[in-house]
């Protein structure tokens, strides 16, 4: 579904993504894991075209992103595919980002029926659905300042289901949250694992990674130090950085 290749990614003179390579197929779970400033959260982004990149390849779907430009100048050519993109690969935050205003039914609605245009009365069944899948159907007219912080996670989760995404893209969603809030919504990421769909996941949550992943990624200044299935990386890690990484989060 998502094949990044050999991805370059600078803030003027930081680089901050040098060479990463992560292909997240149908099906599948990848997380990744590495220190603050390691550069997750910007693979993420341009994963999902919110940030251009200089050099490597984005593929979705085996549709390669057409740039327009090299080097610093380089952007996404195509409205359209930066769209499709965008609403095929739902992100979920950190700081859930709802939006204030309108009530939890209407968060999840708002994209579908504004951006994608389907039918409010479809959507609005569906919504539902993905409230009571996410464990919030009694919060549908709550509004975001109403739920705990546990809550509104699993409401901005059910929002991105509600694009029906060919994958969820998680970033750190666990770790505004205390430990007992946590709980709820890795059991929601764990269900969704469990049916079969396709994300990327940055955590800081080493049991998380290890119970849902088939793959993990540990970056490093930008770059994969180490990788593989989550017994390997956990089990028997081979990188000296790798070790002392998880001696830090243990
Ligand atoms: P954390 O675990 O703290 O979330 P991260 O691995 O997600 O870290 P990134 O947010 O990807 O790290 O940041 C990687 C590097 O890029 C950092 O050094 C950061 O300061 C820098 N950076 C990120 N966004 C920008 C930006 N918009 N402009 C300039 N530098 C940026
Ligand atoms: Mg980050």
């Amino acid at each position: 579904v998502i094949e990044i290749r050999a991805l370059h990614k600078a803030y003027g003179p930081l680089d901050v993504l040098r060479g990463v390579d992560l292909t997240a197929c149908q099906g599948e779970v990848v997380s990744l894991i590495g220190s603050s400033g390691s550069g997750k959260s910007t693979l993420l982004r341009c994963a999902n075209l919110l940030e251009d990149s200089q050099a490597g390849e984005i593929l979705f779907c085996q549709e390669p992103v057409t740039w327009r430009g090299s080097g610093h100048a380089r952007r996404p050519a195509d409205a359209a595919q930066i769209t499709r993109i965008r609403t095929n690969l739902s992100m979920v935050f950190q700081s859930f980002n709802l939006w204030s205003h309108l009530t939890i039914l209407q968060n999840v609605m708002e994209a579908p029926v504004q951006v994608l245009k389907r039918d409010p009365a479809e959507v609005e069944a569906k919504a539902r659905d993905y409230l009571a899948k996410v464990g919030i159907a009694d919060k549908a007219d709550a509004w975001p300042a109403q739920l705990s912080g546990g809550q509104q996670q699993r409401a901005a989760i059910a929002r991105a289901l509600a694009m029906e995404p060919k994958a969820l893209l998680f970033d750190e969603p666990t770790s505004a949250l205390d430990p007992e809030l946590e709980q709820e919504v890795v059991k929601v990421i764990k269900a969704l694992a469990e049916e079969g769909r396709t994300m990327v996941i940055v955590t800081h949550d080493m049991k998380l990674a290890a119970d849902v992943s088939d793959h993990v990624i540990f970056l490093h200044q930008g770059k994969i130090e180490e990788e593989g299935p989550p017994a390997d990386l956990f089990g028997s890690p081979k990188s000296e950085r790798l070790r002392g990484f998880l001696a830090a989060t243990a």
